[in-house]
């Protein structure tokens, strides 16, 4: 298959649907972004390259971080981690708060906000703030093969002046004794993580160990074991798009994970790692013509892992 063909394909697919869904505006930074962008990169795990529109545009990943900060935590402390966090879909938004006091702070996934503050906490390993961000963004520079991979001030700063919600859920992780490190320093590094701003083209290369049982196959680094990876995958598949991972999973058939910023990572284990970005969201917050072009993508290819 020409991938530069399929990415041209999926692009008109999706051109008269640009603009539509709703840009993240909680967040005041990100409500800025023109919703009609579109972008879309596909890297192969034998080598091959495509991209499309607006693929080389930076954009802030938000939640599609706490795929990589899970990767990272999972390799530095192993199964431990599962004691901290389930695997289990939460079926409720990503920043809910309601499930923690009945299941006593120990967050349903990582991939949702809970659950990635938990992680991040991890991460800390009793450093500091900038020390732990400094390891994210060296891990995603050299994933990405890219030492323009940056984090976004600004996104940051204007996410901690209004992350009231996150700042609620760290605190009330914290007095369950979830959370080892200060919540503060928890938080710093949390939205510096999400704040990390990269093109499709980077991310999608960025995450090609997990179509590729672990190994990034551009330098043979095993960036996690075989085991690792499978994992990921699965919790991306069940938990990666919130509320809407049934339905993501239904009609995509990838296991995925998006961002408020209007990204989605897709991985087409064996094959390939896919990443779509169109800033405007649908009601669970995740992009609506990003999951569009998953969804038409995964059709031409027949790539579904069902
Ligand atoms: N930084 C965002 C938050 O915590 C990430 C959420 C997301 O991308 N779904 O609210």
């Amino acid at each position: 298959m020409d991938l530069q063909e399929l990415v041209d394909a999926v692009c008109a697919d999706v051109g008269g649907h640009l603009g539509r869904g709703r840009v993240a505006d909680y967040i005041p930074a990100l409500a800025r972004v023109d919703p009609r962008h579109f972008g879309l990169a596909i890297a192969s795990v034998d080598g091959q390259h495509a991209a499309g529109g607006d693929a080389d545009m930076p954009f802030s990943i938000q939640s599609i971080s706490k795929v990589f900060a899970l990767t990272l935590a999972l390799d530095r402390i192993g199964d431990p981690l599962w004691q901290r966090v389930g695997r289990e879909p939460s079926g409720s938004p990503f920043n809910s708060i309601v499930q923690l006091e009945r299941e006593q702070g120990i967050p349903r996934n990582p991939l949702i906000n809970a659950g990635a503050l938990v992680v991040t906490d991890c991460l800390l390993a009793g450093g500091t703030p900038d020390a732990a961000i400094a390891d994210i963004l060296a891990f995603m520079r050299a994933r990405a093969h890219d030492a323009a991979v940056c984090v976004d001030a600004e996104v940051a700063a204007s996410e901690a002046e209004t992350g009231f919600r996150n700042a609620s859920l760290a605190n009330f992780i914290r007095a369950f004794g979830n959370i080892a490190h200060p919540v503060a320093d928890v938080l710093a590094t949390y939205f510096s993580q999400c704040a990390l701003s990269m093109d499709c083209r980077q991310l999608a290369q960025a995450a090609l160990y997990l179509a590729n049982d672990g190994i990034d196959p551009r330098d043979g680094e095993i960036v996690i074991d075989a085991e690792g990876a499978r994992r990921i995958n699965a919790i991306m598949m069940t938990c990666g798009h919130y509320d809407a991972s049934g339905d993501f999973a239904f009609r995509v058939g990838l296991p995925g994970k998006s961002g408020v910023g209007g990204g989605i990572l897709a991985i087409a284990p064996g094959k390939a790692a896919i990443a779509a970005w169109a800033p405007g969201l649908n009601d669970q917050g995740n992009s609506l013509v990003g999951a569009l072009a998953l969804e038409r993508l995964s059709r031409r290819t027949g790539w579904s892992v069902f």
